[in-house]
């Protein structure tokens, strides 16, 4: 193998010598890759195709012995080093340019122990497998809505879902990590052992060093939950989402709705004549005992004149891919996100005269409800702060052709403008975009002083800064 031009995070380049290179790979379980290598452009590529970068170096790990060597091998030759766990992260920050990708992707197992109900999951896992081995016991933990996304990003910035607002947040349910810090050291973190850094990643990204291993707490649930999607015409949108803001108050926890607007899909089970045409999506999820949710729904079903709905029993694992169809990796993406304490008239408003002229067929604007098991833990216990916002906005700027970049950009910017004087001005890490780093200090609000200070002890040169970064404190 040549020698190996590599930028570093002093924003230089060296040249790493065959022998160096050589000498990683004998140390280390899994893959070395350069450029010429076989996997190489197939492992370099992430879910979001507007990301298109080639790491001069890449390390494909099997374990945390070989993420050690990696991290201390980036921190000898002072590399710019990229982090990639389930490679969703919509900034792209999984990937670099000409410097060193530390890939987690290979790191699977996931051990479950149904009496103490924990699993132990690596971070090459995505939620989609977790998912399926979790509930296999009929246990669960709150994730996304997407069954590739990887578990590592999504948990490391907070993660919620279908059942968050009974269990709380991914982290509100982490029990300790295993963590390989930017001195190489291997360290497990709990509320009992180096809490600081425990607290740290429990919202705070990637910014502390690489997770091998995550400890969660489980639940029973399911394993047939009540869910589905009720469909309105987007001229309906303002009459149904007054509704669903105080029918939402009279429900318990384990009801769940979030809504999506978008132009309607060629779905099957939607009339043919409305295919193309602006839409309402309420999507349900009822996570206690099915007859209740029956019961529970039925104000919502029985609202206005719905095109379609799809409410009925139906295995949890299938309800969390559900959504899958409509997120397939290799489009184009382009997102903006505001938190709010909850959906007033003018937000409503604006919402839906950005969807009566939403720019591509892809594109949606995707609301979340989180609420109760996210709000009841107080602020300062984790890094992720703004628990008091009921509602995270994700503004999904979608597409296929390159041609509609900027006008599908435009639009999602013009919109992320026009919502944010009803926005609490905090954001979810997870779902900025890489040029948002004027937002990072705004989403930790207070917890951002402590955060930069656990940096500064774990991280002080900054090695693990391709991320939404908190640099450390002075
Ligand atoms: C289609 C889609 C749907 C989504 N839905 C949800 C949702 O329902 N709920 C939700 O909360 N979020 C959701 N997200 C956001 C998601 O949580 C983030 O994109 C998250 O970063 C994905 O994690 P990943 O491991 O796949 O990403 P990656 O791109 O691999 O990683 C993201 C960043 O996390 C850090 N990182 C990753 N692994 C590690 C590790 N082991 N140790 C240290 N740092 C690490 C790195 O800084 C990396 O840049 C969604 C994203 C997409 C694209």
């Amino acid at each position: 193998m040549p020698d190996v031009k590599i930028k570093t995070y002093e924003g230089g380049e060296i040249s790493l010598k065959t022998e160096a290179i050589d000498k990683l790979k004998e140390s280390i379980r899994g893959e070395v890759l350069t450029a010429e290598s076989e996997h190489y452009d197939k492992v370099r590529k992430i879910w979001n195709a507007m990301i298109d970068r080639r790491p001069a170096l890449i390390v494909r790990c099997a374990g945390a012995a070989d993420v050690t060597r990696a991290v201390r091998f980036a921190g000898e030759h002072k590399l710019l080093t990229a982090v990639r766990g389930g490679g969703h992260n919509i900034a792209g920050n999984s990937v670099c340019d000409g410097g060193l990708m530390i890939d987690l992707s290979l790191m699977k197992s996931i051990q479950i122990d149904t009496k103490s109900r924990t699993a132990r999951v690596e971070p090459g896992v995505t939620l989609g497998e977790f998912d399926r081995d979790v509930q296999t016991f009929g246990l669960a933990t709150p994730v996304g809505i997407n069954s590739t996304t990887g578990i590592a990003g999504l948990t490391l910035g907070g993660g919620f879902g279908w059942l968050s607002r009974k269990f709380g947040l991914t982290i509100d349910n982490l029990i300790s990590a295993d963590v390989v810090t930017a001195a190489g050291d291997l360290v497990r973190v709990s509320e009992n052992d180096k809490p600081d850094l425990f607290w740290g990643i429990r919202g705070g990204g990637g910014n502390f060093g690489i997770v091998t291993s995550f400890e969660f707490r489980l639940h029973k649930v399911g394993p047939e939950v009540l869910a589905g999607l009720i469909v309105h015409p987007l001229d309906a949108a303002g009459e149904v989402l007054r509704f669903y803001r105080n029918f939402m108050k009279t429900t318990p926890k384990e009801f769940v709705c979030w809504f999506v607007m978008r132009l309607a899909p060629p779905l099957p089970f939607l009339p043919a004549e409305w295919h193309g045409k602006e839409i309402l999506v309420l999507a349900v999820c009822y996570s206690g005992n099915v007859q209740d949710g029956v019961r529970i729904a039925k104000p919502l079903r029985s609202f206005g004149k719905p095109i379609a709905d799809i409410i009925g029993p139906m295995p949890f694992v299938a309800w969390e891919a559900i959504l899958d169809p409509l997120l397939a990796p290799g489009m184009r993406n382009y997102w903006k996100t505001h938190d709010f304490k909850e959906v007033s008239d003018g937000l409503i408003d604006t919402l839906i005269s950005f969807a009566k002229r939403i720019p591509d067929p892809q594109t949606e604007i995707a609301f979340a409800q989180l609420g109760d098991g996210v709000t009841k833990v107080p602020q300062k216990d984790t890094a992720y702060t703004h628990r008091d916002a009921a509602f995270v906005l994700n503004v999904h700027g979608r597409w296929d052709n390159p041609a509609n970049d900027t006008k599908c950009i435009s639009w999602a910017r013009e919109l992320f403008q026009a919502a944010a004087p009803f926005a609490t001005g905090g954001a979810y890490v997870n779902f900025m975009t890489g040029e948002e780093q004027d937002r990072v200090r705004p989403a930790y609000g207070s917890n951002y002083d402590r955060l930069a200070r656990i940096k500064k002890k774990y991280d002080p040169n900054n090695l693990f800064r391709l991320n939404q970064n908190i640099p450390p404190a002075e």
